[in-house]
């Protein structure tokens, strides 16, 4: 049997939480307001340097896979790999070397299925096994689902939701799987990433492999830092609770 795992986006620029809400970036406050974040709520000043959440889709690959690991190692970055059930079922090795050396794993399904097209049941089964063959192979149960294609509904969502996964799509999508040169999928994502969005690549094409040390050198000369999604938005929701702390604070302030 041949899989084509190819993406196609049907979606808007878009990330979606498991209550299915849009969440945006938060930009960072004013000096002033970190000042008084870092007082009085303890919140590391980290939170506030751009930040960007790397993905790799369809994954692993006999040789691409472990060429990408080894550069992320080099240059110190995590990252966030949704992989296919049954591949991770052929190469269990790789899976366990992207958990052991600190990325984030997500469920991608078992066999890249369009899950709007394949009824209720069937849809559960591709994203239970591989959330289970996830857990098997790494022990840890997976806590990101993103949909092949990006096919999702309000079902799918409360599938996943159940399952106790966060439904995760993505910012920034340079179509890589058209197998554009290096560069191009580089300075596309340069060119379209803001602090804290999601990129969508995918492990299983080459040309993707040799665009990431160019990626990942742009974006520290911007002074960014890479975080796996579940950081990413933990970080969102910590950066909009240090807003929504600095305006209660402002009401308190003049209601005085
Ligand atoms: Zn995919």
């Amino acid at each position: 049997m041949v899989l084509i795992f190819a993406t196609i986006v049907f979606l808007p620029n878009n990330i979606f939480t498991q209550s299915g809400t849009a969440a945006g970036t938060v930009k960072p406050l004013s000096a002033q307001a970190r000042d008084f974040i870092q007082k009085d709520s303890k919140i590391e000043a980290d939170i506030w340097k751009p930040c960007v959440a790397l993905t790799f889709d369809d994954g692993p690959h006999k040789y691409l896979t472990p060429r990408l690991l080894d550069i992320l190692k080099n240059n110190d970055v995590k990252a966030t790999f949704f992989v296919v059930g049954n591949r991770m079922k052929v190469y269990p090795d790789i899976v366990k070397r992207i958990y052991n050396e600190g990325h984030e794993v997500g469920d991608h399904t078992w066999g890249h299925a369009w899950l709007t097209q394949i009824g209720i049941g069937k849809a559960t089964w591709q994203i239970k096994s591989a959330k289970d063959t996830i857990f098997q192979t790494t022990g840890v149960k997976p806590k990101l689902f993103r949909p092949p294609y990006g096919a999702t509904n309000k079902y799918i969502a409360d599938i996943v939701a159940k399952m106790g996964m966060r439904q995760i799509i993505w910012n920034v999508d340079p179509c890589d799987w058209r197998d554009y040169t290096p560069e191009r999928t580089a300075n596309y994502i340069l060119k379209n990433t803001h602090d804290g969005d999601i990129i969508l690549m995918h492990d299983i094409h080459a040309n993707t492999i040799k665009a990431v040390p160019g990626i990942i050198s742009m974006f520290r000369k911007k002074g960014y830092v890479f975080v796996a999604v579940s950081s990413i938005l933990e970080i969102r929701n910590q950066r909009w609770l240090a807003k929504k702390a600095k305006q209660d604070n402002q009401i308190l302030q003049a209601k005085r």
